[in-house]
């Protein structure tokens, strides 16, 4: 951010002797300040506020019993166990330990009163708990239900209730809203709660409440809660808004006659309207003096890619420089292939050119590039995350590309809108920012929940493509599969083979697609088989791929992804193995390396179903969605349904899921309500405003605006 504050929240507890274990646990897991613990709710609650009689109980019931022991042994059939009988008056229950201590068996003895609490399972032999919580008898019952908080292994439940109740007595949890909005909210929550009541009610309900109504989130103490926590991330995206409307940025005019114009006609085929209508829509962002702060999202292979050079030409033409980021080096090779090809005849007689960074870079070649960028001789600079990193200095930086922007953290996507240009007159300018993906965020999220993105979409792709058919096959049919691949390359055309994708085992990763190479390779004699995994030197890797692109080798196989956005028009064939491992939208990206010339492309969905059994339904479903659908929405439609919008709106990204409590898939009243508060609030109310937000999001509001 231009601004570059980074306002870190007042730490509640000063610094003094040094953190315990379960303290140090606590604030890793965030729960620094009392309003976190506070904001800290329960998973699920045990209700411990009245003693079932075994006489009237169920079989499966989460239930306290309590009563007389009887009866206590270590029995050692079928293994060593403490088995300890209570009799309540109304029948007995065996209580059953598998690992015990000396203190069990001792509050245990015989004659003790006990309560326990568990699962309780009936059947021939009577009634049993296993490995049930208990404690003697006497004392008061409770009168609210337990609450069980999401916690580590290092953060013993009951410490962590006790935090969490004096973190929700000390909070400050008086009201931010103001009278004017709170009638309005009143209305959406359906209740008069307060933020206080609502989370006194969460952590401690009372014994007769619905759970149902507790666990669906619909009651109106967590309405009123997703309600606060959707305005405050609705008050971030306007301030951050109203931030950049404040920041100034080199306003961009296509001149006619221009680059832009010039690249345009050079181009081998002519736009589609949706790429002409998105180009329009950047180059009017780009004649604003404020930074432009767009999304470009498109399906894979919808031509992204000319559409941001059009608009580094209208950049480049005023005399300014333009940067673009790609997450690996193959792809960002691949633009700069592209981009030189497009460009450099382009800007050759102005004295310009296109300059190169990556991070395996030799420091001499290094050190030319970053001359050239110093001096703004480089009107285009195309690299890796080291376009990034401290030592490039742009001359004057006007627009700055992100390509696959979901696959570069929050922190990264700051890091280049932080690098300034200077005007002429001295001033520091903000670049525009022009983020591109093929993961789309469906239409009516990215509108109202991004209040601080303007997004535009290409919703065509270039004409001339032939649908990619999909197959969903087992693995037992691999012969098949390797027969249709030899019929590929006996019409001349390519073959990429993607290999499981296995997060926690880089290694297994890696001896899978090895094997698989060996396979290949022996079944296809003649054939250049290559093979591609991320632990290659980098050097290698463009060894391979330039022999892949160049069309002298026949098959690639390759571990986890191939770098998203490659570009091989020749390749008609996708075989992706243990497709039912992969996200759906991975998937998709996969399946979109091929479909790119006229040629009839495939894909090969292969599943390996687990050992001797069938694969599973929602894993059949899943396959079967990519096989039914080959729009980019509605797989991320699909995608959303399954995994959720905290995973989508990029939780894995920022460390934190964006939003905890809300959830849009059914919020979207609470959504609308927020995003109408959130100005009034802002022009009305602004020390009002703040005070939310920084309870709500503390130190991570900066980031909520990247
Ligand atoms: P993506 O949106 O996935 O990044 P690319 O920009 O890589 O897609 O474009 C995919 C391919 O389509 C490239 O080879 C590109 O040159 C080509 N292409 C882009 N626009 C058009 C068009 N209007 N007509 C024909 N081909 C196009
Ligand atoms: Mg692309």
């Amino acid at each position: 951010m231009g601004t570059g504050q980074n306002c870190p929240m007042p730490d509640a507890t000063p610094a003094r002797k040094p953190l315990s274990a379960p303290q140090k646990a606590l604030h890793k897991l965030g729960l620094v300040r009392d309003i976190d613990l506070a904001l800290h709710l329960p998973l699920r609650y045990e209700d411990e506020t009245r003693i079932v009689s075994l006489r009237g109980a169920r079989d499966g019931q989460l239930a306290q019993i309590e009563g007389t022991v009887t009866n206590s042994e270590i029995s050692f059939r079928p293994r060593r166990q403490l088995l300890v009988t209570l009799d309540d008056g109304t029948d007995t229950c065996t209580l059953r330990f598998f690992t015990f201590y000396p203190a069990h068996q001792k509050t245990l003895a015989v004659g003790a009163r006990v309560r326990a609490r568990g699962e309780l399972r009936g059947g021939f032999a009577g009634w049993s708990m296993v490995h049930p919580a208990f404690q003697l008898a006497g004392g008061e019952l409770p009168d609210a239900l337990t609450p069980v908080y999401p916690t580590s292994a290092q953060l013993p439940q009951a410490y962590l209730r006790k935090a969490v109740a004096s973190g929700l007595r000390r909070a400050d949890l008086s009201e931010t809203l103001p009278p004017a909005l709170l009638g309005g909210l009143q209305a959406v929550v359906r209740g008069t709660w307060t933020l206080r009541d609502a989370l006194q009610y969460l952590h401690h309900p009372g014994p007769d409440v619905s759970l149902d109504a507790l666990e669906d989130r619909s009651h109106p103490a967590w309405q009123r809660l997703k309600a606060e926590e959707l305005l405050a991330q609705q008050l971030s995206q306007f301030t951050a808004k109203q931030e950049r409307a404040a920041l100034r940025a080199p306003a961009l005019r296509a001149a006619p006659g221009g680059l832009h114009e010039q690249l345009l006609g050079a181009l081998p085929f002519a736009l589609t309207a949706a790429q002409r209508r998105v180009g329009e829509e950047i180059a009017r962002d780009l004649t604003r003096q404020v930074p432009m702060h767009r999304l470009l999202q498109g399906d894979v292979g919808s031509g992204k890619t000319v559409v941001a050079a059009l608009a580094a030409a209208i950049a480049i033409d005023a005399g300014w420089q333009c940067a673009l980021m790609a997450p690996t080096e193959i792809l960002a090779e691949q633009h700069f292939a592209k981009l030189i090809g497009w460009l450099e005849p382009l800007l050759a007689p102005l004295g310009k050119r296109v300059a190169w960074l990556t991070g395996s870079q030799k420091k001499k070649q290094r050190g030319e590039m970053l001359a050239l960028i110093a001096s703004g001789e480089a009107a285009l600079v195309v690299g890796t995350h080291a376009v990034i990193q401290d030592q490039v200095v742009f001359k004057h930086l006007a627009l700055a590309i992100i390509d696959e922007q979901h696959r570069f953290g929050v922190a990264q996507r700051l890091a280049l809108r932080s690098k300034v240009g200077v005007a002429a007159d001295g001033t520091e300018q903000e670049p525009h920012l022009l983020m591109m993906t093929a993961t789309p965020i469906p239409r009516t999220l990215a509108m109202s929940y991004y209040a601080d993105l303007d997004v535009s979409t290409i919703d065509e792709l270039p004409p001339g493509r032939t649908p990619i058919v999909t197959k969903v096959v087992a693995d037992s049919r691999r012969a098949e599969v390797i027969e249709r691949i030899r019929s590929q390359l006996a019409q001349g055309r390519q073959v990429y083979w993607v290999c499981p994708l296995i997060e926690e085992s880089e290694a297994i990763d890696l001896s899978n697609a090895t094997a698989t190479h060996a396979e290949l390779a022996q079944a296809l004699p003649g054939v250049l088989v290559g093979l591609l995994h991320s632990r290659m030197p980098v050097a290698e890797k463009k060894a391979v791929m330039s022999l892949f692109s160049g069309g002298q080798m026949g098959v690639l196989v390759s571990t986890t992804v191939i770098e998203v956005g490659v570009d091989v028009p020749n390749a008609s064939l996708m075989v992706i193995e243990h497709a039912e491992r992969f996200g759906l939208s991975q998937l998709h990206q996969l399946r979109g390396r091929v479909g790119r010339g006229a040629a009839a492309s495939a894909c090969v969905l292969m599943y390996t179903p687990p050992d001797g059994g069938r694969l599973g339904e929602t894993a059949r479903e899943r396959l079967k969605a990519m096989a039914d659908t080959s729009d980019g929405f509605e797989i991320a439609r699909r995608d959303l349904e399954i995994r959720g919008p905290g995973e989508f709106l990029g939780a894995r990204q920022s460390g934190a899921p964006l939003l905890r409590f809300a959830d849009l898939a059914t919020d979207g009243h609470l959504l609308d309500w927020a995003r109408e508060a959130a100005p009034v609030m802002l022009a009305q109310y602004p020390a009002a405003a703040e005070k939310h937000i920084a309870r709500w999001l503390g130190g991570k509001a900066e980031y909520l605006k990247a």
